[in-house]
């Protein structure tokens, strides 16, 4: 068993961490040679779900460019399941195994540049979701008719505890069919657009013509209903499609207008929705929900808020079904601009977490949406940084959301130009379109296009778990301040209020001091996420 420590120092105090992790968490979470030779192009899933035997069945055909020639390559799946056997061109090939990394040794000559495909075969019963989504598997429920509601959910812990795949998130598959028996009389919604449906084996054939990770590949089974709506978005027509259990169509129906109301305001911060040719879907699931690409699952039970609950604690937050509006969000922050490593994975929940906010901006104006933004930072707990460990598939703190939104509040203040903000927003869905990224190339990004070198601010926030203090004196016609807890070079300019006055300071750790009026009460305007303190 290989073991790294990773050591992480913090600004004020000194916090030392170690951190173990194993071979599993290298082969799982870093580019390894037996995956960095061949560049993913499409996948066909074709399985067969059997609700009653908590069993499924089938192949992945996996087709792939070749970068360079090797002999080796790296698939994932998680025990149970059981590879069967791996073909290439109808031969089956030997297959060694690590854990839940298969080695499949390919007998023929990888050309370079050449397209070459193999065939994965497996079985078995999947890891079942104990607390979807939050562990992943599948969820094995039944309605309140008795007829069965499954789901598969998988962020984190990868798609390979469902189905077999280069379960790294850098390489996304450019297009991919999703196949799946399922048993008569239900219905199998999953990514992308229905292409058929095989009446005689209820066989339902799924088509997603966009690049897709794989966390956000989904299986839905039950006894859905449809209804939809047609949306004029920036891109032309957009199909919205819902599916929902059959007691629910008529409450769902009144619950999903907030859906136009997202893509409407989403639309106007991000740009397009990312999917046009794959449409937009809403699909009711036994569980909370997940950011699954062109079928956002839904199980927030029909409420406003998370689960009924205003995260902010404003009552901004009662106004918006918060499964639906966030989740949705991750169609530009997650499934468009998709991270490479989870260490980076702020960049799907601080981005969407900042999302809600732009929602309410728009549908109720600035005042709210700052209120809700700051609101949040009651859930904010400071423990760790926001970056995780590189190549181990391992996120930071769960700061990443509430922290996340606020850094983004935070720098919307110091651009201090809403429409070139919006714009910075809205090129980073342009011109990261479909990619996967990292946090540097987006912090990076961020810098060049608002003018400012935000780097010290970035750093600040994301990987340290300090809030930077400003802290002053203030005396007749006097005002000395200065910045503690933060790192070196550190100069973010803020704006305070001397009383009613508006005053901007570029604070550092050495004291400044200005000249002002009088003997004023100081306060940090709000919408800096920042400590302040008095040392009079
Ligand atoms: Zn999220």
């Amino acid at each position: 068993m290989k073991i790294k420590f990773l050591v992480l120092l913090l600004a004020s105090t000194c916090i030392i961490q170690a951190q173990q992790f194993t071979e599993q968490d290298t082969l799982r979470g870093s580019i390894t040679p037996e995956r960095a030779w061949w560049d993913l192009n499409y996948y066909h899933l074709d399985i067969e779900v059997n609700p009653e035997e908590k069993y499924i069945s089938g192949t992945n055909t996996i087709r792939y460019k070749v970068l360079e020639q090797q002999k080796v390559m790296q698939v994932d799946l998680q025990p149970p399941l059981k590879i069967e056997k791996v073909t290439q061109d109808g031969k089956s090939l030997k297959v060694t195994s690590n854990g839940n990394a298969h080695f499949v040794h390919l007998k023929k000559k990888q050309k370079k540049g050449s397209y070459k495909e193999i065939i994965v075969h497996y079985s078995g019963h999947p890891k079942e979701a104990v607390r979807a989504p939050w562990d992943g598997g599948f969820s094995w429920k039944k309605d309140a008719n008795g007829k069965h509601f499954v789901a598969t959910s998988c962020q984190g812990l990868g798609a390979s505890v469902w189905w077999p795949n280069k379960d790294h998130m850098y390489d996304e598959v450019d297009s991919m069919l999703i196949s799946v028996k399922a048993p008569k009389g239900l219905l199998n919604v999953s990514n992308g657009r229905l292409r058929k449906l095989d009446k005689a084996t209820n066989t339902s054939h799924w088509f997603v013509s966009n690049p897709i990770n794989n966390y956000g590949v989904n299986v839905n089974i039950a006894d859905y209903v449809y209804f939809g709506e047609k949306f004029d978005g920036e891109k032309g027509t957009l199909d919205m499609d819902y599916y929902v259990l059959r007691d629910d169509l008529e409450k769902a129906k009144v619950h999903f207008l907030d859906a136009a109301k997202m893509m409407k305001a989403f639309e106007h911060w991000f740009g397009p929705y990312p999917f046009y040719e794959d449409s937009f879907k809403l699909v009711q699931v036994p569980y909370l929900g997940m950011e699954h690409q062109s079928s956002i699952t839904y199980g927030n039970q029909w409420k406003k808020g998370y689960l009924g609950k205003d995260l902010s604690g404003t009552g901004w937050g009662l106004k918006f079904d918060f499964l639906l509006i966030h989740e949705s969000g991750h169609e530009w922050f997650a499934n468009n601009i998709t991270y490479k490593d989870a260490a980076d994975m702020w960049l799907h929940e601080g981005f969407t977490s900042y999302s809600e906010n732009l929602f309410l901006n728009y549908h109720y104006g600035k005042e709210a949406a700052e209120d809700y933004v700051i609101g949040l930072r009651q859930n904010i707990k400071n423990d760790i940084p926001i970056i995780g460990t590189y190549d181990v598939n391992k996120s930071g703190s769960g700061d990443m959301y509430y922290k996340g939104s606020n850094l983004l509040h935070t720098i919307r203040q110091l651009v201090n130009d809403d429409e070139k903000w919006r714009q910075i927003l809205r090129g980073l869905n342009k011109d990261f379109y479909h990619q996967t990224v990292t946090t540097k190339q987006i912090e990076d990004y961020i810098s060049d296009k608002s003018g400012m070198d935000l780097s010290k601010v970035f750093d600040q926030y994301l990987r340290t778990a300090v809030i930077p203090v400003f802290e002053y004196k203030v005396s007749e016609n006097v005002l000395e301040y200065r910045y503690n807890n933060v790192i070196d070079g550190f100069d973010m300019p803020l704006k305070i209020y001397l009383g009613e006055k508006e005053h901007h300071v570029i604070p550092s750790p050495e004291w400044n001091t200005d000249k002002i009026e009088g003997q004023p009460d100081v306060k940090v305007d709000r919408n800096y996420y920042i400590e302040q303190k008095n040392s009079n």
